[in-house]
Order: C-alpha cells, then structure tokens, then sequence
C-alpha cells in the first residue's frame, strides 16, 4: 500500500543539514509580505548587477534547481534514479521574443535530446510552446486573426521548429512532453500538438500534450482527441495537469467581460481532472498518461483506477510527475512501489531561471496548504530521526 506518510522514504535522499535548509527554506517562502519585498528585492539586484546569485543559489535555486547547466544535473538525476525516481530536464529560460532566441531554443532542445539519448533515468524532454514562438503569433493563430505574409513565414517557422523536435525524438525512441500556455495561446498549441501526434506517435506515443484540467472545456476535448486517434491510428500522449495561471485567466477574463474558461471552484477542477484520469486510464492500451500533480488524492485515486483495472503499477504507458523540490512524500514513496515517476528538474542561468523561481516561491505562498503540508512532513522527519 502506498502510504505518502512515510517521511522515512520520502527524505530518503536528504541528510540533516539539507532537511534543515529546506525547513528554513519553506519557512521563508510561507511568509507572504517576505516574499513579495524578497521578490522584488532579487529582481532590482539582478537587474543592478548587484552580486546576488550566490545567495539565490545558496537559497531557492538550490532547493527548486537541478544547477545552471545538464552537466550540473547530472549528480541530482543520479541520486534521484538510485530512488527509483526518474528526471525530466527542463531548460526553464523563459521570456525570449527574439527568432533567432527561438531557433537558439530548438538548438538546445536537440542538444538535450542527444544528451538524455546517452544516460539512463531520463525518459521524457519537454519543451514549452512559446519557447519556440511569439506569444504574438501563438495568440493570433489562436483567436482566427488572419496573418500577413511576414507572420505566415514566422507561423511556418514555428511549424518547422515543432517537426525538428517531434522528429528528433521520435528518431531516438524519446517521449517528448509540450507544456500547455495561457488559454488564449492554446488553441494553436493544441492544433501544433495535434498535427505531430497524427504524424509521430504511430506506433506509440512520443509527443504528449498538456491538458490543462481546472479548464472546463478539456475534458470535452479529451475526448475529441481520442475520437481522432481511432480515426487517424495515432496513440494520444497526454500530460495532464489542473493548470498554473488561474489568477491570470480570471483577471483577464473579468477584465475582457468574456465568461471565464476555468472551472467555477476547486472542487470542479478536483473533478474535472479525476475524471479525465479515469477516462484516458480506460483506454490505456491505446494512450499514455503524465500525472503531473502534487495532489495526494488524485494521486491515490489513480492507483486506485489501476488497481481495479489490474494495470500494473508500472505500466509503460502511465508516469507520475512532479517538480523537483516539492511532494517528495509522492514522488519517493510512488517510486518505492514500483510507479514510473520522474521529477522535472529546471535548470540554466540563475537570473533566466528566476521567472521560474518566482513562480514557485509565489505558489507555494498561495497555494493553500502545500507549504504547510511540506513543513508538517519536514518536521516529522526531524523528529523521527531524533528519536534513532
Ligand atoms: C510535473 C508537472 C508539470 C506541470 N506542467 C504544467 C504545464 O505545462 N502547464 C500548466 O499550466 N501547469 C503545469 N503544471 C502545474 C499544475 O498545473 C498545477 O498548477 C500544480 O501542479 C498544482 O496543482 P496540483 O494538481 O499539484 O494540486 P492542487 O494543489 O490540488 O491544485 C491546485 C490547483 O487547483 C486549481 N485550483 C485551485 N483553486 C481553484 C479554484 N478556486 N477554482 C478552480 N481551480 C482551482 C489550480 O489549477 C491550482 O493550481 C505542472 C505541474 C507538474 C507537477
């Protein structure tokens, strides 16, 4: 029985003086008004060129980050797969605009492939959409606003980048996962995700999409994606997640007057995302599922599903996901139990990375529970090992 109270496995990789730093880390980013001045306070450093880094990777980049380059991860991923958890490099510079930045970003994801191709313990790459495009075009192409020729050339580009990774990891027997964008960049994005599932995951799934759960219209699409695939014979790769920008989709949405495209509640989202993970669990066979989530009981509920659909704990075709740095308590005791799980490990130059950085700090404020819950299982874990 999988049981995520056991802190003995989860912190299984961490000594003393690591679960000191990420209880004092936790701490820190529990308090809200310190992570609002700290926020800004880093971003004015950065931007000063003040000498900074040292401390930020002393701190939180040391927590959430793998280090500044693949090399650098290289120890993490090894620790983590003698666990039995495997890694997902993520290169988390974000906030290019530039082609020739977006032509860098394939460069480097074909640069990831090959590295991952050669080592053991890293089964997926990922990239995220607007990492390869202009939010601009993705936004365009999305809302059916007609191009003119120089954006139709820079859409074709986008195409092309999209094929150069598909094509390279389906050549290297690689599964490459898309992260999903805000809403009004997705429809292009789910299109692009589409085209390469039609094209590579003929013979088992390669590209995986993001379905974003708290949305109330995915699960319709979900099942429109698997309408396809018996009519294309392709294998749906889905990576399902509830979603990052809730906060954001609102705001806009209230401020544009147009009816919000996330569900009206938690409870809606809890639902809407179990009952997509039921779904594509049914039809295993024909897909492949990414879990990524922190949530206890989605998780449990899915090992549930397996356990009465008698799919094995690790079937090929189902991964456990979560963000290296938080829910250990999953990811350790998943791996213990024979579950695929991997970590995404985010890395690159600490001032690229911060936007990344921020976004953690600011969830696990927000995210009501998640800092508590890890603190809470940190300092059963002090105790219990004070007690040997
Ligand atoms: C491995 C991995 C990959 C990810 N990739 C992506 C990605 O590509 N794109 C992306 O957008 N996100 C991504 N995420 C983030 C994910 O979407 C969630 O924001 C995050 O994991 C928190 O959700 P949870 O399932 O872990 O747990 P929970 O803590 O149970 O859920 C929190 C989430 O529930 C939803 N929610 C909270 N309150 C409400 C409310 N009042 N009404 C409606 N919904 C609500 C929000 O989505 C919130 O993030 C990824 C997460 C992981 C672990």
């Amino acid at each position: 029985m999988v049981n995520f109270d056991n802190t003995a496995i989860a912190f299984q990789m961490k000594n003393d003086a690591a679960l000191d730093r990420a209880y004092f880390l936790f701490k820190l980013i529990s308090n809200e008004p310190l992570v609002k001045i700290g926020t800004a306070a880093t971003n004015f450093a950065l931007n000063a060129q003040l000498p900074v880094e040292g401390l930020i990777r002393a701190t939180v980049f040391d927590h959430f980050c793998g280090g500044v380059s693949e090399e650098d991860c290289l120890q993490i991923i090894k620790e983590l797969g003698s666990y039995g958890v495997q890694s997902i490099l993520d290169y988390s510079v974000e906030g290019k605009v530039e082609e020739n930045q977006f032509d860098l970003a394939v460069e480097k994801n074909l640069e990831i492939l090959s590295f991952i191709k050669s080592r053991e313990k890293i089964p997926f790459a990922v990239f995220k959409p607007t990492a390869l495009g202009s939010s601009d075009l993705f936004f365009k192409v999305s809302e059916g606003i007609e191009l003119n020729e120089s954006e139709k050339n820079a859409y074709s580009r986008i195409v092309e980048r999209y094929h150069t990774l598909c094509s390279k990891a389906k050549e290297l027997n690689l599964k490459l996962l898309v992260d999903a964008e805000e809403s009004w960049l997705q429809k292009a994005a789910d299109d692009l995700c589409l085209e390469m599932m039609k094209v590579y995951n003929t013979e088992q799934p390669i590209v995986y999409n993001t379905y974003q759960m708290y949305r109330w219209d995915k699960m319709k699409d979900l099942e429109e994606l698997f309408d396809l695939a018996n009519q294309f014979s392709f294998f749906p790769g889905i990576k399902l997640v509830r979603g990052a920008y809730m906060e954001k989709e609102r705001k806009r949405a209230n401020e544009k007057g147009y009816t919000s495209p996330i569900c009206k509640n938690k409870q809606e989202t809890d639902i809407n995302f179990d009952k997509g993970a039921k779904f594509i669990l049914n039809q295993i066979e024909k897909a492949s599922i990414f879990i990524g989530s922190h949530n206890e009981q989605s998780t449990l509920l899915v090992i549930k599903y397996m356990e009465e659909y008698n799919i094995p704990s690790d079937h090929r075709h189902i991964w456990f996901g979560q963000l290296y740095g938080m829910s250990d308590h999953i990811s350790f005791n998943l791996a213990k139990h024979g579950y695929n799980v991997s970590k995404y490990i985010p890395y690159g130059p600490v001032k690229d990375v911060m936007p990344y950085l921020i976004r953690r700090a600011e969830e696990n404020t927000s995210v009501a529970g998640q800092t508590n819950r890890e603190l809470e299982l940190i300092k059963r874990e002090r105790s219990r090992r004070k007690l040997l």
